[in-house]
């Protein structure tokens, strides 16, 4: 009898081959369809050709990398799992970027997996993803500190891959990644191997453009080293893409603070949950907002200004966002603010430096980016996911317990 092992409630079958299990940072379908049509992707296109399927999925919401992620890895949505954001408001109103484990309130499919005896390994292009990762003992690394990381015998990470490790806006560090959970993985005989790329190329490009170009005919040749190197691969994005910029070039942002002020609102708060420290992908400014009010008795109108805001599409409770999007009630907002597909939302125009950004502004966080591609470069059985509702989380489900090769 094959082993299995327990995460969260859901049973997985250990792995007779190996598996790579991919999140595709901003590979909005859009990019995919784009590089299958144009050709840029022959690796990809003969898998699928082979029994492969590519399927749309959908992301946690607010769609940004950590939630995301942590949903991919854990196999259990936000509610269950804790992370609603990559920044989250404290108890003592301060703003704290979500990547201790401590903030984890389920285990992930990794660390159960190396529990049970399973070799294991995560890397990561954002070293602010590692730690997350790293919990309940599973070996992780990060392509962007890989010059800062060494193996426990005392190699160091960028003598294992063979090449130094590209720079955080460099659009080769998501190919470097892919390489280094590679060579990480022969070298630890890891079994089940989770990488996380970085979508710089997806906020800086659109699908088309030359830069996106390179990265997916450098992307699909990755996958095909994995391929050959004899991996189950399978892969998912934690969230689409849009461009998010005025007929003018210039980002099109409201400031939810500044909305707030002009109704007389005081007290008011509003957390752009994308935060973290690469600012000239998106300037932290993303298509969801939280909003803290110190009075709930505002709440109502606050609510009305700021859904009267053009380019706002809707303005949730806490308990109503909680569940409709299978959030965390304590860890969101006292309004969850959307915005509509090509509108992004600030807090004020002091707190945003759009100087910062790297060309126009694409971005995500909203309903508009909920949509993913989950591809699996395996056949797998015509009916195992007919009728079944997909999300970016079950990549595991399906890739250990669907997979027949
Ligand atoms: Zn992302």
């Amino acid at each position: 009898m094959a082993l299995t092992f327990l995460a969260n409630g859901r049973s997985y079958r250990a792995p007779e081959r190996p598996v790579l299990a991919v999140c595709a940072d901003g590979w909005d379908p859009d990019y995919v369809d784009d590089a299958l049509e144009r050709r840029l992707m022959p690796r990809l296109a003969e898998a699928l050709t082979a029994g492969g399927t590519y399927e749309l999925a959908r992301a946690q919401v607010p769609t940004f990398t950590n939630p995301n992620n942590v949903a991919i890895v854990t196999g259990v949505s936000a509610t269950y799992n804790g992370v609603a954001g990559n920044h989250y408001l404290d108890g003592s109103g301060g703003e704290v970027q979500v990547t201790d484990p401590s903030f984890l309130r389920a285990t992930t499919i990794h660390a159960a997996a190396v529990q049970a005896g399973v070799p294991a390994l995560c890397v990561t292009a954002k070293d602010k993803l590692r730690r997350l990762l790293a919990s309940g003992g599973v070996p992780a690394f990060s392509a962007e500190l890989a010059h800062e990381q060494s193996l426990e015998d005392g190699t160091a990470i960028t003598d294992v891959v063979g090449r130094p490790n590209p720079g955080i806006y460099d659009w080769e560090l998501s190919i470097y990644t892919i390489d280094l959970a590679l060579a990480l993985a022969d070298r630890l005989q890891a079994r089940l191997v989770y990488a996380s790329l970085t979508d710089f190329v997806q906020h800086s490009a659109a699908p088309g453009e030359t830069l996106a170009d390179d990265f997916y005919r450098a992307a699909d040749a990755a996958l095909g080293r994995a391929l050959d190197a004899g991996f189950t691969v399978g892969l998912v994005a934690d969230h689409g893409m849009n461009a998010k910029a005025g007929p003018d070039g210039r980002p099109n942002v409201r400031y939810l603070d500044e909305a707030l002020a002009e109704a007389g609102i005081t007290g008011g708060q509003t957390l752009c949950p994308i935060t973290d420290p690469y600012v000239a992908h998106h300037a932290a400014l993303g298509s969801l907002a939280w909003v803290h009010l110190d009075d709930l008795g505002q709440r109502d109108r606050a609510r009305a200004a700021l859904a009267a805001l053009p380019g706002v599409e809707g303005v949730l409770d806490r308990a109503a966002a909680a569940t409709a999007f299978d959030l965390p009630g304590d860890r969101i907002g006292d309004l969850i603010v959307l915005a509509d597909a090509h509108t992004v939302l600030g807090r004020s125009r002091e707190a945003h430096d759009l100087s910062a950004l790297h060309g126009t502004l694409r971005s995500h966080g909203g309903l508009h980016e909920r949509t993913v591609p989950l591809i699996i470069c395996a056949p797998i059985p015509a009916e195992a996911l007919s009728g079944r509702e997909l999300h970016n989380r079950d990549l595991h489900d399906i890739l250990l317990n669907v997979v027949t090769a």
